[in-house]
């Protein structure tokens, strides 16, 4: 009867996985949709502490449980409630990582456990996966909050294939022979997937993480399937191969949308601290400065106004300062939309995610493909904090690291109005080439000071 019950719960929890998913992949339902599957999974995690049986015997040990899930829930409730929206990358990696370790000891306590021999090559898999998902996801944590700096040698790339190679080769000596030594090749392969995790992550350039990381959380996914199907646990193996699943596909959609394969971001240091030294200052042209009053007029005088907000947006954190501009200039008639590129700022839906918080309505948001159909009777684009997802470098310059990123075509535009701080180039590390375009005007300044200003400007119009 309790065996039925807890069947039912987990599938339950599994069919809740999905449909919050589903609804994650709309801003409207997405809050609600992150809701539905912590009760799933809050149901199935209770369902198998008190209802789970092994020959007729329950978990016990609830002190020690309750005491873990206490201390897990305190700390992941203040991380999530005090981490700041440019750095949840680096949290959702950590915080991988922890699932990535979960799947490694599971692997660790599991073998020599008589009760699961014949599921040798299942225990070695989470172990190894389990294990480079843990490295890894350190790793990209602190490359992304700057406690752990780029490092590469030459021959890196070779280094890492033969430590795999060494990898797969131990592991299936042990899965097919089970030698006397088992004990300490299993330890071997343990440290060796923490090495391969570590050298894995080095190389790839440092603005690359959110991509890697999105592969790193699709390795934890396959890591708890192990689980799963190491316990016989139905919800573990649907909600591992769901993380597998989703995962992957994220890190092929963010390839596709910079046109980029995944090997190019694996082997092509993309972003790093060196490339975007080397070309800063290789300028093309002289750039004109616009003024705020200039500004203030263009925009109220204006019919239709595009808003191309950018990874620097999010960093000055003016959402809110750039949906009371668009408020303002919609009561004096102008018509005020948002475009969204697919990969400006630093995670999948940024701009989305930052605009919902200030309450730009959704309606306002039009992805890549229509705005760019309407530039063309555009009067003002206003390029807030964006750099690569404008550049034009992706359509004309074969040698650009962004070469065939399709890009916003804000030049089409009467006037492109650009805010940022400095002539510094952004996430590729390259100049950009319509800073310095006719039509285009630099409006220097922190993104919310500037649209602070520009509000208290056009009000005393
Ligand atoms: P970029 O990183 O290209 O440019 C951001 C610009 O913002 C910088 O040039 C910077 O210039 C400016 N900036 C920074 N702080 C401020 C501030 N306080 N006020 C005003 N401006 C500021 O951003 P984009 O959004 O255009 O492009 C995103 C890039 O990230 C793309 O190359 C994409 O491929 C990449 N990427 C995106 C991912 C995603 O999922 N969204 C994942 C991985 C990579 P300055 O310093 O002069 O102010």
């Amino acid at each position: 009867m309790e065996l039925n019950l807890l069947t039912f719960i987990y599938l339950f929890a599994s069919v809740t996985f999905i449909v919050g998913l589903k609804m994650l992949s709309h801003p409207d339902s997405a809050r609600n949709g992150n809701r539905v599957a912590a009760f799933g999974m809050t149901l199935a995690i209770l369902g198998t502490i008190f209802l789970y049986e092994k020959e007729g015997a329950r978990l016990g040990n609830y002190q020690w449980i309750f005491g873990g899930i206490l201390i897990g829930a305190v700390v992941g409730t203040l991380a999530a409630k005090r981490v700041k929206m440019t750095a949840m990358p680096e949290m959702v990696s950590l915080f991988n990582g922890m699932g990535g370790a979960c799947a490694a000891l599971i692997s660790l306590v599991e073998f020599d456990h008589s009760a699961v021999k014949g599921f040798l090559p299942i225990i070695v898999l989470g172990l190894v996966i389990g294990s480079v998902s843990f490295a890894g996801s350190i790793i990209a944590w602190g490359k992304l909050n700057g406690s752990i700096k780029d490092f590469s040698f030459k021959g890196q790339h070779l280094f890492n294939i033969l430590l795999l190679g060494v990898i797969v080769t131990l592991a299936s000596y042990l899965i097919i022979f089970l030698p006397a030594s088992a004990f300490f090749i299993f330890y071997t392969i343990f440290f060796l997937s923490l090495l391969y995790g570590v050298f894995f992550v080095f190389p790839i350039g440092g603005a690359d993480m959110p991509v890697v990381i999105s592969l790193l959380n699709s390795f934890t996914g396959v890591a708890a399937a192990c689980g799963g199907f190491l316990y016989d646990n139905k919800v573990m193996l649907t909600g591992g191969i769901l993380v597998g699943a989703a995962g992957t596909l994220l890190t092929i959609l963010m390839c596709k949308a910079m046109n980029r394969s995944l090997t190019n971001v694996l082997l092509g240091s993309f972003g790093g601290a060196g490339k975007t030294n080397a070309s800063a200052g290789a300028a093309v042209g002289t750039h004109k400065e616009i003024s705020l009053s200039d500004t203030a007029v263009l925009m109220s005088y204006a019919t239709k106004v595009y808003i191309v907000p950018g990874y620097g947006l999010a960093v000055a954190q003016a959402q809110h300062a750039c949906h009371e501009l668009e408020k303002l200039l919609e009561s004096k008639g102008v018509d005020v939309k948002y475009a969204i590129h697919p990969v400006a700022g630093r995670m999948p839906g940024h701009m989305n995610v930052l605009l919902a918080e200030a309450d730009v309505p959704y309606e306002k948001l039009l992805e890549m493909e229509q705005a760019n159909d309407e530039f063309s009777t555009t009067d003002v684009v206003l390029v807030l904090g964006a750099n690569d997802v404008v550049n034009p470098a992706a359509k004309s310059d074969t040698s650009s690291p962004i070469y065939g990123m399709p890009i916003l075509d804000v030049e089409l535009a009467k006037h492109v109005i650009v805010n940022k701080r400095s002539m510094k180039p952004g996430y590729a590390g390259i100049e950009n080439e319509l800073f310095f375009r006719s039509k285009t005007s630099m409006l220097f300044g922190d993104a919310k000071k500037v649209l602070q200003d520009l509000v208290a400007e056009i009000k005393n119009l």
